[in-house]
């Protein structure tokens, strides 16, 4: 007979973007010519002085315990960071260094939440945001965003949702998954609305340098001490730097709530890996021009993909300002029948997409989107291009 398990493990769905990762992954392996647009990481490798700073660091011995927390030095070019980029002035005792800004973010929620506590997060959010506040015993308030709305909540919808429970809202500009950026003005109106009922935001900014055209990225954070004291902001190296694999991200925030995330994370998961501590400090403070590369093929990409989709009779999708991601919409699509069978939603066009054209998205519905499926262009373009093609010839039944 086998015992129950927690209901709280069982309440945890698993990460979409990940699992069709693995079925891309998988597939690929037994030779099938698959095209993959799930999970969003960076193609490029590492840059060069990166790698180079880590296998000096391993080479000198620095393969020991750090602080919990992380280590000072990278806590320093993490302030000068947040000076530099976002005019915000932070102490090395409010910066906590974690495995993956995902790992920050559940630190986040962990230091904050009581149980029933609620977190309001914005749809499409990010698939992750909900599972997390459950896990911390909180309560995930959806609130939904409209494709018209460009994917933005109102200061009205806020207010409707919060609740004597309310403990924080979720922010997350660039958007992933609609790469949408709140501009300076309605940043500060969400500021002034957090401020006035004493809510925390929880800021997560890791697409931050990917902007494109003339968007600016701004730090709620930076609309004065009131908000600053409320905001964790939360970031890390993965997209900027191509560094999905190290596993380093960091939060700024008050000295009480950096001090309670250090004493969880020094039991959960003792320090971040020594070394990548090492690389993260070099692609701080290092040059930055392997960024611009970056976003530079990024833009052209989303370019690409844009004009595609919207030329692609039944679909279309809005151009993101922001991070890697495309939401096409398929609404005109659904209840149609594609090759002998029905597609009523994202996770069916999914599916069938996949065995038919042998292209992997991944569905909507887990980043509370129905009606939506999203692209990753962080690939070749040569991948986009492919991609696109079967895609549009699914659509005309010519495959
Ligand atoms: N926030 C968002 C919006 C993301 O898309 C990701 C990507 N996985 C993360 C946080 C976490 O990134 P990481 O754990 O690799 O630092
Ligand atoms: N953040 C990326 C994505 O949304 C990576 C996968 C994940 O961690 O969920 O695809």
């Amino acid at each position: 007979m086998s015992i129950n398990l927690s209901n709280k493990s069982l309440s945890i769905s698993p990460s979409s973007t990940l699992a069709i990762d693995a079925k891309f992954k998988s597939m690929k392996e037994k030779g099938i010519d698959v095209v993959g647009f799930g999970a969003g990481e960076p193609d490029f490798d590492t840059p060069k002085h990166i790698k180079e700073a880590a296998i000096k660091a391993i080479h000198e011995g620095f393969t020991k315990y750090t602080p919990a927390s992380g280590m000072l030095k990278l806590k320093e070019a993490v302030c000068k960071k947040f000076k530099q980029d976002n005019g915000l002035d932070y102490k090395p005792s409010q910066i906590v260094i974690s495995n993956g800004a995902k790992h920050s973010l559940v630190n986040a929620f962990m230091a904050i939440c009581n149980p029933g506590d609620e977190v309001i997060i914005p749809a499409p959010f990010w698939v992750s945001y909900p599972e997390m506040v459950k896990l911390a015993d909180g309560v995930p308030v959806i609130i939904p965003t409209t494709e018209e709305n460009g994917f933005k909540f109102t200061i009205e919808q806020i207010e409707n949702a919060v609740t004597p429970k309310t403990k924080a809202i979720v922010l997350n500009s660039p958007s992933n998954p609609t790469g949408m950026v709140y501009t300076a003005e309605e940043l500060k109106k969400i500021a002034e609305f957090a401020v006035a009922r004493n809510i925390y935001v929880i800021s997560d900014e890791i697409y931050e340098k990917l902007v494109y055209d003339d968007t600016k990225h701004v730090s709620i954070a930076s609309f004065g001490d009131d908000i600053k004291e409320l905001t964790i902001v939360v970031n890390g190296v993965s997209k900027t730097y191509a560094m999905t694999g190290w596993r380093i991200g960091y939060t700024a925030s008050n000295e009480r709530i950096a001090k309670v995330m250090g004493n969880m994370q020094s039991h959960a998961t003792s320090n971040p890996n020594s070394i990548a501590q090492v690389a993260a400090i070099a692609a701080l403070e290092g040059p930055q021009d392997d960024i611009e590369v970056m976003k530079k093929a990024f833009q052209e990409r989303r370019d690409y993909m844009v004009n595609r989709i919207n030329s692609i009779d039944g679909l279309s999708c809005k151009k993101p300002e922001g991070a890697f991601y495309v939401m096409m919409n398929i609404t005109k699509i659904l209840n149609k029948e594609y090759y002998g069978r029905m597609i009523t939603n994202s996770d069916e066009f999914a599916d069938i997409l996949l065995e038919k054209a042998k292209v992997a998205l991944v569905p909507g519905s887990g980043f509370g989107a129905e009606g939506y499926v999203r692209w990753s262009y962080a690939t070749s373009m040569e991948n986009i291009v492919e991609g696109l093609n079967r895609v549009e010839k699914f659509i005309k039944n010519q495959l």
